[in-house]
């Protein structure tokens, strides 16, 4: 369990005081790391200064990247957080259970909490990156809460499943790490390029199936042997051997 490797990310931010609100609410929970994918005013700045208080240190050292994938490139499990249900199916937890996978997993390796802009939430490119998403329940008919106000409910979650570090001694370690969202996008493009060498993907009609083949993946979360594995048979996919003979 490690807080240093829960990171928050915030995607297309409009108001800059809500950066600074997010970063007081992250301090007050023990998280420090976040991330700023293109937000839409120029950061640092004096309105997300004024909104952290005490969390200057937190902003001091907030990354801004370009993309989400540069967010969460290092990271073996990713949360988008959204506020309403999706028009693609996508696997949901809740607040509570999400922040204690997030709290296991964060004993080996960085995960992520991804939050949607303000006015438009998470792209659906975006959700397709998240391995799952999770969602504050909330009064259904208003169930959208201020950006800062969920950082900080699921950054207390987080603090809350820290805290109940007996139960989370029990989850057995795994025998090999788990694969980053970076190997991850690197085993799509492969599967992509030999799903059309062996004609099963028509790139011309290529339907939903790189967004099941994504869901399924996501929800599965492979460790690095199953990812090398994959690998392997997609390669000898594209260019086949002769079978073995029995007596090889
Ligand atoms: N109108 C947008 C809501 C944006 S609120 C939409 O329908 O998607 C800004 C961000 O705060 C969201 O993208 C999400 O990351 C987070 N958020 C707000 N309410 C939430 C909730 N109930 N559960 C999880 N995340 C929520």
């Amino acid at each position: 369990m490690s807080y240093e490797n829960i990171r928050v990310v915030m995607i297309g931010t409009t108001h800059p005081g809500n950066i600074g609100a997010a970063a007081r609410a992250m301090k007050n929970m023990h998280l420090s790391d976040l991330v700023l994918v293109a937000p839409q005013t120029k950061f640092p700045c004096g309105k997300a200064r004024a909104r952290a208080s005490g969390a200057i240190d937190v902003l001091e050292n907030t990354r801004v990247v370009d993309d989400l994938a540069s967010a969460i490139d290092d990271c073996t499990l990713v949360a988008g957080a959204s506020a309403r249900l999706r028009a693609i199916p996508w696997p949901v937890k809740d607040a509570r259970d999400c922040a204690e996978e997030m709290v296991v997993a964060s004993n080996e390796s960085k995960v992520a909490l991804v939050f949607g802009r303000e006015r438009s939430g998470l792209t659906n490119e975006e959700l397709e990156r998240c391995n799952r998403l999770v969602h504050i329940p909330a009064n259904e008919a208003y169930s959208s809460l201020n950006i800062a106000a969920a950082v900080q409910v699921l950054s207390y979650e987080v603090h809350m499943a820290m805290r109940d570090k007996e139960k989370l001694k029990l989850h057995v370690a795994n025998d090999y790490p788990m694969s980053t969202a970076e190997e991850m996008e690197g085993l799509y493009q492969h599967f992509e390029q030999a799903l059309q060498t062996i004609g099963f993907l028509n790139p011309e009609n290529p339907r939903q199936l790189m967004r099941r083949l994504r869901k399924l993946f996501n929800r599965a979360q492979l460790d690095k042997m199953e990812m090398n594995i994959l690998r392997g048979i997609l390669a000898a996919a594209e260019s086949p051997k002769k079978p073995r003979e029995k007596n090889d």
